[in-house]
């Protein structure tokens, strides 16, 4: 009797193992979870996907539907011959222009922060943008004719959206997507890697970043580079699931010249300079895209502009460095923000 229960025992055990065994097979989300991580360069910036999760293989499909989301938007918003903004910036004044609705949408969003900025946000600002080439050897600062004379075809006034439709009132007119379409695309990269089943992860292009979901039990957490040590970092601070945070920079993109001065990609679209209030501008808030646009624009807006906007739009939080390394932070953001470089003093309001 009792060799038959251990029989039976031994024969349930056996079972139990292979079963588990199958189950581990079969079915990957049983596994424990780990923090998957891919990366590619696209749109000019390295793109960097994370999720954790158990089941590796359904992370890497949605990885790649995300990367090929990237590289769609990008094709419409970046400056390919065929893209949407090219094509309005070879069109004539008085043509209409028809675009994809979500580049549509993009302008829609950019006009609107513009006329709030009071033109300091501007997407028409390309003609004098092109001015200024950090990459040139040497660095050569344009002459003060040459800005003005530009600055005649900037202007977003002189942009007209109907729907899915530009048009120009001057031929000259120019516009440049890369202080908001960045932002926009990691949005949609979220959205696909949600309707792809992932329901934690990150989306990082160039330092912008968009959360969904946890690692575990625990909020992602975000950091802000040293803007004059960019391998070291001034502070971390916890997202809550859906969080986005961007950050404009002026040792971004810049060249120093023979005097000395550093010269950097954020133009102040009303002098064709670039920007000097901050060196350093971090937003919060709940869209990548407005995060992003709004980091530019508070980058040129400057500190008294910056919170008169946040008095009557407090929708998001910001962290803003100016140039004598003063740093001035939203009061919400007193409780989660942790000191890595401790001799920051932040100033909060
Ligand atoms: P971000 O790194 O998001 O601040 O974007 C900076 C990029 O936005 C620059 O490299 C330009 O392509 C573009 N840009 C520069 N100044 C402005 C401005 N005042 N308004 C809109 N876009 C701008
Ligand atoms: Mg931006």
């Amino acid at each position: 009797m009792s060799v038959a229960v251990n029989k039976a025992g031994a024969v349930l055990h056996t079972f139990i193992l292979t079963a588990s065994i199958v189950l581990l097979l079969v079915c990957p989300a049983c596994k424990r979870p780990e923090l998957f991580r891919e990366a590619k360069f696209q749109i000019g910036t390295v793109v960097t996907l994370s999720a954790y999760g158990s089941d590796q293989a359904a992370i890497h499909e949605a990885f790649v539907r995300a990367f090929a989301e990237v590289e769609r938007l990008g094709a419409l918003m970046g400056n390919d011959p065929s893209s949407d903004v090219s094509r309005i910036n070879d069109a004539a004044a008085g043509t209409a222009v028809t675009i994809s609705p979500e580049t549509a949408a993009l302008i829609a969003t950019a006009l609107d922060l513009s006329l709030k900025s009071q033109g300091a946000f501007d997407i028409s600002f390309a003609p004098v943008g092109k001015l200024w080439d950090y990459k040139a050897q040497p660095f050569v600062v344009p002459d003060k004719e040459t800005v003005a004379a530009s600055l005649k075809n900037v202007g977003y006034k002189n942009l007209t959206l109907n729907g899915s439709s530009v048009i120009k009132t001057r031929d000259g007119l120019a516009i440049g997507l890369g202080a908001i379409a960045k932002g926009y695309i990691i949005d949609s990269c979220v959205e696909v890697m949600r309707a792809s089943g992932i329901e934690d992860g990150i989306v990082d292009a160039g330092g912008d970043i968009r959360v969904f979901g946890k690692k575990g039990n625990r909020n992602w957490v975000a950091a802000v580079r040293h803007p004059r040590d960019t391998s070291g970092l001034l502070m971390s601070f916890p997202l809550s699931p859906g969080e986005a945070c961007a950050t404009s920079g002026d040792y971004e993109r810049f060249a120093i010249a023979g005097d000395g001065k550093r010269y950097h990609h954020i133009i102040d679209p009303r002098s064709g300079y670039p920007a000097d209030n901050f060196i350093s501008v971090t937003v919060i808030g709940t869209s990548a895209m407005i995060a992003d646009a709004r980091a530019t624009a508070f980058f040129v807006m400057g500190l008294e502009q910056t919170k008169e906007f946040l008095r009557q739009t407090p929708d998001c939080e910001v962290i803003l460095i100016d140039q004598q390394m003063r740093c001035y932070a939203s009061s919400s953001l007193k409780k989660r923000i942790q000191l890595i470089d401790k001799s920051l003093l932040i100033e909060w309001f």
